[in-house]
């Protein structure tokens, strides 16, 4: 058969040239009719909308026209013309049709509509191929674009850093080993522990729980920076809002101080969502009809309203008087929990909430010290139904202040000599901050669990795909 060029079915809707002949790939999603005709829905991936295929009986044989079932792949040309039928604004009068695959309809899983995302997730390879994770992901994908335009548009570098590290200094005991040596035959020290000397890297490494301690070295030299890459963490939280392996995006930028970090999370993160508001509105209108009926009025509220900032200490102070029932309790010095978090968003101030000063002992060592001796100043973004969404504060410059900090902790600070290092030559003020990609995504789309918006989800006991 002769070949036209392919289109994708994104650019036949867009472009409407009625009366062309045009060839189209893709999946089918439903094929149904009567003795005359055939009316095959096809979606090719590149926008949520299917194309209606129109396709004589007579033309193509019912022999041909059977096989071709949800699922199955095909090639069809014929001329778009103005759709008839309700719902669809063209429609392709078949010519030719050639069947790639086919999708036997006794076992294909996705052969009916309205499976449970709890169904999805074990069957990873193809869920892509549902509206609803076809939306998802085709957001995510934007969402990347935006995070790189954002950044560009205003001077950051992209810097890359390491995914192996050593520098295991934070919370030990979330960490990914990474390690060459045998299970099954460890070399030991004289001492009886692990002989790390001999590992691939003669020390032992792990998978990055962060690139913030490498990214200030980008900041301290480029001015701005920004890491976007994958991050491992091994905690065996099974919650709706973690997962083992996420890519986290952290900014850092030299001459930063903690209100100036807040001002840039904010005007990050409406700009991300606006991007999604003015490219993504078709995938976002279905997930608004499907899966949350909230969710353009929460993103169109979100970009035009100032998120509320307040200290950790005013915050614990209205969470007190709330006369709330928490599960876990609220007073001064405590980590507050997504409850929390999620009702002073909610609840209290129905806006985005920008916490900062935290107490020391909740945050990590490299927080840059108020002067009351008992906070730092940290700022966590909340937002509502995810509760934190970013994390981020002022890093201490001082190399002292620092150096007492991690002696008051009892901190190895070997791995990371570097990092103290840097604070010995042209040391300044410097801030920063780490965005959850798959929060942001759980955001946008209005999805309930992080396990549904990244393609193949790490959690423990979970990595078939
Ligand atoms: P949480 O308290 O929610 O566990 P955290 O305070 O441990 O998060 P940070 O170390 O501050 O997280 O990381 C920065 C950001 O990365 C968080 O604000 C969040 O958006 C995201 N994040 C952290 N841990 C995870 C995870 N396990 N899965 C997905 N995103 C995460
Ligand atoms: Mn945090």
């Amino acid at each position: 058969m002769d070949t036209i060029r392919r289109t994708k079915i994104v650019e036949l809707i867009r472009n409407k040239d009625f009366g062309s002949k045009v060839a189209v790939k893709g999946w089918v999603r439903t094929s149904r009719g009567n003795k005359f005709v055939t009316f095959i829905h096809l979606n090719d991936g590149s926008t949520i909308n299917n194309i209606q295929i129109v396709a004589d009986v007579e033309k193509f044989g019912e022999d041909l026209l059977k096989q071709i079932t949800t699922g199955a792949a095909i090639y069809a040309t014929g001329t778009l013309v103005e759709s008839q039928g309700k719902g669809q604004s063209c429609e392709i009068q078949a010519e030719q049709i050639k069947i790639y695959g086919l999708a036997d309809p006794a076992t294909y899983p996705l052969q009916k509509k309205g499976h449970s995302f709890e169904f999805l997730r074990e069957i990873a390879h193809l869920r892509p191929r549902t509206n609803t994770f076809g939306a998802i992901l085709r957001i995510r994908h934007h969402m990347a674009y935006a995070i790189h335009k954002y950044f560009n548009d205003r001077g950051f570098f992209y810097f890359h850093t390491p995914i192996i590290t050593a520098s295991d200094c934070e919370g030990a005991g979330s960490l990914f080993q990474a390690t060459t040596l045998d299970p099954y035959n460890i070399p030991r020290t004289e001492a009886g522990t692990v002989d790390y000397s001999q590992d691939f890297f003669g020390k032992q490494t792990n998978l990055t729980v962060s690139g913030q301690l490498e990214g200030e070295l980008g900041a301290m030299s480029l001015g701005a920076i920004y890491t976007f890459g994958p991050t491992f963490r091994a905690e065996n939280s099974n919650t709706p809002r973690h997962l083992a392996e996420f890519w986290m995006i952290e900014p850092e930028v030299a001459f930063n101080d903690n209100n100036d970090n807040q001002d840039l999370a904010e005007d990050f993160l409406k700009y991300l969502i606006q991007y999604a508001l003015d490219n993504c509105m078709d995938d976002i209108k279905f997930l608004n009809e499907m899966i949350d009926k909230d969710l353009i009025e929460r993103l169109n509220f979100v970009v035009s309203n100032d998120f509320k900032r307040l200290t950790y200490t005013e915050a614990i102070k209205i969470l007190e008087e709330s006369g709330h029932k928490f599960e876990f309790p609220v007073f001064w010095g405590a980590d507050l929990q997504s409850e929390h978090e999620r009702y002073l968003v909610e609840q209290h101030f129905k806006r985005p909430v920008i916490l900062t000063d935290y107490p020391i002992e909740i945050k990590s060592f490299y927080m840059k010290q108020n002067d009351d001796g008992k906070t730092v100043r940290a700022m966590d973004v909340l937002f509502p139904k995810i509760g934190e969404i970013i994390g981020g504060s002022e890093r201490e410059e001082d190399y002292d202040k620092l150096m007492a900090r991690v002696n008051q902790l009892g901190m190895n600070i070997d791995p990371i000599w570097w990092y103290t290092e840097i604070r010995k030559y042209g040391t300044a003020p410097h801030a920063g901050f780490g965005l959850g990609f798959e929060r942001l995504i759980l955001f946008v789309t209005g999805m309930a669990n992080i396990r549904d918006v990244i393609p193949f989800p790490r959690t423990p006991k979970n990595a078939e795909f």
